[in-house]
């Protein structure tokens, strides 16, 4: 058998995230063997993208650890069945309290400012830190994805390093990983290259490292002529370079990354149906179940989302402007051209996977939508539609 939306939509319902397991496996292949030259490569899938616990789950049996970035995430990782040690907590300014509850658990720790690092040395200064460490270098050039600007708030900035050692110094705390998480963008293999090598610079400050954390950045295409990091590449060069540093720091190292949108981001579409079709003086819209309730990155980012009309693949093209069902603009799509349109179609949004149903929200006291999985030719559903005890759920009703 074979991915048929249609169907998926007839069994449960619109609006539904739907992910290929197939596709998820490929991806996790396709960057493992790019650095098959490296003797110690781990991949970390950063849950936040898509957390679903099935998914999750598959993330496992592909051999991968999990990079999270809250105690919530750390949770779910657990009962997905990881081992703590499988798991990296790289978060950004959560309380010393929580770091401290996730290592409690086992799980390795990144801490990514010199305050939070001091105290954590200053009171366990046996258990393994790794530090994120920001090298100021701009990835894609876009300041809302670019973390590795001198004002940026992730990391500990490579000018502070003299500081940080002090405090490694002081506190005789043990640093076993170093990272940096530079932007959303790997466009140009050049810029990443010469950012690893201020890591690596950084690198041999500390005598005990196990890993380098190169963190993620692989760009994926949303829509036609969209550059894509070439991993291939990038596993040829770094993983020379690294195998070369490890000569030269005098020990092998593992290599690390922690992916998301790379991994899940094309797996995933999102279904929904056309309400309304509406002319208006200028444009014809097209009004979908849903809204940036469900689907939030093209009103946030501006993410161009590729929408195709599953229920007439084969229509004649015609331009529309694709909208949701929000007291509120939520345009998906201004003219995009898409093949015609009927109220009643299932649209279909690609590269719904990363960063989509887990920033949905119950805004306009709208169910979230259910999540699908398709594995082993089969379709799972891994996420019920919320219902109304949903919305109701944690809400007091005081009586006036
Ligand atoms: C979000 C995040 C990632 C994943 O980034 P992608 O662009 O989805 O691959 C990796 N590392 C850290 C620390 C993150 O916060």
């Amino acid at each position: 058998m074979s991915l048929d939306l249609l169907s998926i939509v007839e069994e449960f319902g619109s609006p539904v995230y739907v992910y290929d397991a197939d596709k998820i496996a490929y991806q996790y292949n396709r960057l493992t063997s790019a650095f098959k030259n490296v003797h110690q490569l781990r991949l970390n899938y950063a849950v936040k993208a898509l957390s679903n616990i099935s998914v999750l789950k598959l993330f496992k049996q592909l051999g991968s650890g999990l990079d999270t970035v809250s105690i919530q995430e750390v949770e779910l990782g657990l009962r997905a069945g990881f081992d703590p040690e499988q798991i990296i907590f790289t978060p950004n300014g959560v309380s010393l309290e929580e770091i401290e509850k996730v290592s409690a658990k086992g799980v390795q720790i990144n801490i990514d400012n010199l305050s939070v690092l001091e105290q954590f040395g200053s009171k366990y200064p046996d258990v393994p830190v790794c530090v994120r460490i920001n090298p100021h270098v701009m990835a894609g050039g876009n300041t809302n994805i670019s973390v590795g600007h001198i004002d940026s708030k992730f990391g500990i900035s490579i000018h502070q390093i003299p500081h940080l050692l002090r405090i490694v110094e002081n506190t005789s705390m043990h640093i076993n990983g170093i990272h940096m998480h530079t932007g959303s963008d790997i466009l140009d293999i050049d810029v990443f290259l010469y950012a690893s090598e201020i890591l690596f610079e950084t690198a041999k400050n500390f005598k005990n490292l196990e890993f380098i954390d190169f963190g993620s950045g692989f760009k994926v295409p949303y829509k036609a002529n969209d550059i894509e990091t070439n991993v291939e590449e990038l596993g040829e060069k770094l993983g020379e370079r690294f195998n070369e540093f490890c000569q030269e720091y005098g020990g092998e190292l593992t290599l690390t990354f922690e992916p998301g949108k790379f991994m899940v981001s094309e797996a995933g579409q999102f279904l929904v149906k056309v309400n309304s079709v509406k002319q208006t003086t200028s444009t014809v819209f097209a009004q979908v179940d849903s809204g940036f309730n469900h689907l939030i990155r093209p009103m946030m980012y501006g993410s161009q989302h590729e929408i195709v009309n599953i229920s007439n693949p084969h229509g004649k093209e015609r331009f529309y402007s694709v909208v949701g069902y929000i007291c509120e603009t939520d345009t998906f799509a201004n003219n995009r051209r898409i093949a015609e349109i009927k109220e009643g179609d299932i649209l279909s949004f690609k590269n719904a996977g990363a960063y989509c149903f887990t920033m949905a929200s119950n805004y306009n006291s709208r169910y979230r939508p259910a999540e699908v999985l398709w594995y082993n030719n089969q379709s799972y559903l891994i996420r019920a539609r919320e219902t109304f005890d949903d919305i109701i759920r944690n809400q007091i009703e005081i009586s006036l």
